[in-house]
């Protein structure tokens, strides 16, 4: 049903089915309509006109009626179209998913028959086949549907070879699976939806093939009507009664044209990628629905977020990932983002440079400022110069984030030169330096390296260069250490701590871990549902946490040495960002709620000198 929704959301799409729809019934009742018998001639009534009495679509050379004929020739058009798309693909595919599951020699062998087959054009190649089996209807769709089995293997080949390499593939064999009961219950199910996409994208293109050896009179054998040998029939006529060529060609057009907008439908309805949102392509800025103006800047830091406001728009649900979120940054500052999965840390980092994907995200509200800037609403233009040049990001998974297919110098030359003019040989001295910078041992040999040649830290170390690399004077660093272990962990740590030290770097440093943030940052904030819940400087919080909740994330972490300890996990579960509860969102989970923590709004609350806020009513610690 949602695919169906998805379907129609795709006006061509739908036409596409409608009509396609229409023609397969009027092919499917066709022997019940009261139509004149296709093969009767009449050499009386030859070439009538469309619309002559008895005859609303005329006559052809022969006098046989041309309604009838394209009624029954469509029948047996589309039938053979069908049949042929189905014997290429169940073909194809099986050929596809034991190459590319066994490997080996096994794909070697088949593969290269396959390449043989491929080598012919594919019009010679039918129209062999056909020559050696001999004219006939059934032969041209044998050979339709040889000529299309490579495409077929191929393709699934393809994606096999990369889905037989994964993890739960391997978790199958280890689980003693046999090879038919992996290749049917682990990869078809991940498969089909290919070959459904394959499918609807040549189904058009193999009726037009039959029609074609039909057209050159290597299919359908006269009497029998079918589209092509109908077109083929009426071409010694063409100037001198154009309807006989017209009818069939319409019909021919209409079917195919229909098929692959259904089919272009098809596949973008599938793409679980885009089932998720709209079928949109995704903007190049994140959306922004600003329902009051830009807040005033106020004071001069150097990035400060004014009552940021993001959320998600999917289908008719609203997800309030961010909500009226400040922040702010020195030069030379660290500032910690604190908070569970979940929290928002990711989706108010992206928010700043744009780079949320809307759909289905939308800015809704406040200010994003780089030195007194609004970045929220700017053009696109001036959003892409500070990208990477001004603003940098470190993501948290370097495998991701670097192109497996360059050379990690390469990809630290490119983000050089995408925003400074220098010479190849420049950017490289300087790709040099940046990895001499983050320690990389030998960069004058690592340089050289592909992605997958270092270990983990090793690439974090290049991502980091990246955002280095054009002397940045922001740099969002989104969980960076997440996915590494302590030691590699402590060293990219303190090797941002230098740097921001030597370059006067502002750094925002989101993550979940409070010793992290114990080591690195200036000022942290603590987030909870898309809401800043207290900040304040990060020894104050960690030695006098305010808000239960900060309290009770850091009674989680355990302490090395300091004995047995229980650690208390926080019990329940953050509330879904799309029913969020009146009042204060952490009530549920809270010991201390009391009724007035349910209603209304609670506000954050600062001390005199601004240098702490918590949003509480009954907070753990006074702090003024
Ligand atoms: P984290 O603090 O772990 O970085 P995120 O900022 O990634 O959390 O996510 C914040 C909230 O936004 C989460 O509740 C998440 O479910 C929601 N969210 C993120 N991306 C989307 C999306 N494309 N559609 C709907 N909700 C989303
Ligand atoms: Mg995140």
């Amino acid at each position: 049903m949602a695919f169906l929704k998805l379907l129609f959301r795709n006006k061509l799409a739908a036409a596409g089915l409608i009509i396609m729809g229409l023609v397969v019934v009027l092919a499917v009742l066709t022997p019940w309509l009261p139509l004149l018998d296709p093969d009767v001639t009449a050499t009386g009534d030859r070439f009538k006109p469309p619309f002559s009495a008895g005859h609303l679509l005329g006559t052809d050379h022969l006098g046989r009626d041309l309604l009838s004929r394209l009624m029954w020739g469509t029948r047996l058009s589309l039938m053979v179209g069908f049949a042929a798309a189905l014997i290429a693909a169940l073909l194809g595919s099986t050929v596809g998913i034991v190459a590319g599951y066994f490997g080996g020699r096994t794909d070697n062998i088949i593969m290269r028959a396959v390449d043989m087959l491929m080598a012919f054009p594919y019009i010679l190649l039918a129209l062999a086949i056909v020559a050696a089996l001999g004219p006939g209807l059934v032969n041209a769709l044998i050979a339709v549907a040889a000529v299309n089995i490579p495409f077929f293997a191929r393709n699934i080949r393809g994606v096999t070879v990369s889905l037989a390499r994964r993890e739960f593939i391997d978790a199958a064999k280890l689980a003693g699976m046999g090879h038919l009961r992996i290749i049917v219950f682990e990869l078809l199910p991940n498969v089909a939806p290919v070959i459904v996409i394959a499918m609807s994208t040549t189904v058009g293109w193999m009726i037009l093939e039959t029609a074609g050896l039909s057209f050159l009179g290597l299919g359908s054998q006269p009497p029998q009507a079918d589209l092509g040998s109908m077109l083929g029939e009426a071409r010694s006529a063409l100037i001198t009664s154009p309807h006989t060529s017209a009818v069939p060609g319409l019909m021919i057009f209409v079917i195919v044209m229909s098929i692959n907008l259904l089919g272009d439908g098809v596949r973008d309805a599938l793409d679980p990628r885009l089932r998720s949102g709209a079928l949109t392509r995704p903007r190049a800025v994140t959306q922004i629905d600003r329902q009051q103006p830009a807040p005033e800047a106020d004071g001069a830091s150097l990035l400060a977020l004014q009552d940021l406001s993001t959320e998600f728009r999917v289908a008719k649900r609203t997800y309030k990932a961010v909500r009226h979120v400040n922040l702010h940054v020195a030069p030379g500052e660290c500032l910690g983002v604190i908070g569970e999965s979940g929290s928002g840390k990711s989706v108010t980092a992206l928010s700043i440079m744009g780079l949320v994907a809307s759909p289905p995200g939308v800015i809704t509200g406040g200010a994003g400022r780089f030195e007194g800037q609004d970045l929220i609403g700017a053009s696109y233009e001036t959003l892409r110069a500070m990208r990477g040049d001004k603003v940098a990001y470190i993501f948290q998974d370097p495998l991701s984030t670097l192109h497996p297919l360059y050379r990690v110098g390469d990809q630290l030359c490119e983000a050089i030169r995408s925003h400074h003019k220098v010479t190849a040989r420049e950017a490289r001295t300087r790709a040099l330096e940046l990895l001499a910078a983050v320690r990389i041992p030998n960069p004058e040999s690592r340089i050289d390296n592909y992605p997958h040649e270092m270990s983990g830290g090793m690439r974090q170390r290049v991502s980091i260069a990246m955002a280095l690399a054009n002397d940045p004077e922001v740099i969002i660093a989104d969980e960076p250490t997440t996915a590494l272990d302590v030691t590699v962990q402590a060293q990219i740590l303190s090797l941002l701590n230098d740097l921001r030290r030597e370059r006067q770097l502002a750094i925002i440093f989101i993550t979940h871990d409070f010793g992290v943030v114990a080591q690195l940052c200036d000022r942290v904030a603590v987030m909870y549902a898309g809401q800043i819940v207290e900040e304040g400087p990060s020894q104050a919080i960690l030695d006098r946490p305010a808000h239960p909740y900060a309290k009770r994330l850091m009674a989680c972490v355990p302490d090395l040495g300091q004995g047995r300890r229980e650690l208390e996990a926080i019990p329940g579960l953050p509330p879904a960002v799309d029913r969020l509860p009146d009042g204060c969102a952490f009530a549920e989970r809270c010991n201390k709620a009391s009724q007035a923590c349910r209603v209304g709004s609670i506000e954050l609350v600062g001390t005199s000198d601004g240098r702490r806020a918590v949003r509480c009513l009954d907070p753990e610690e006074s702090l003024s």
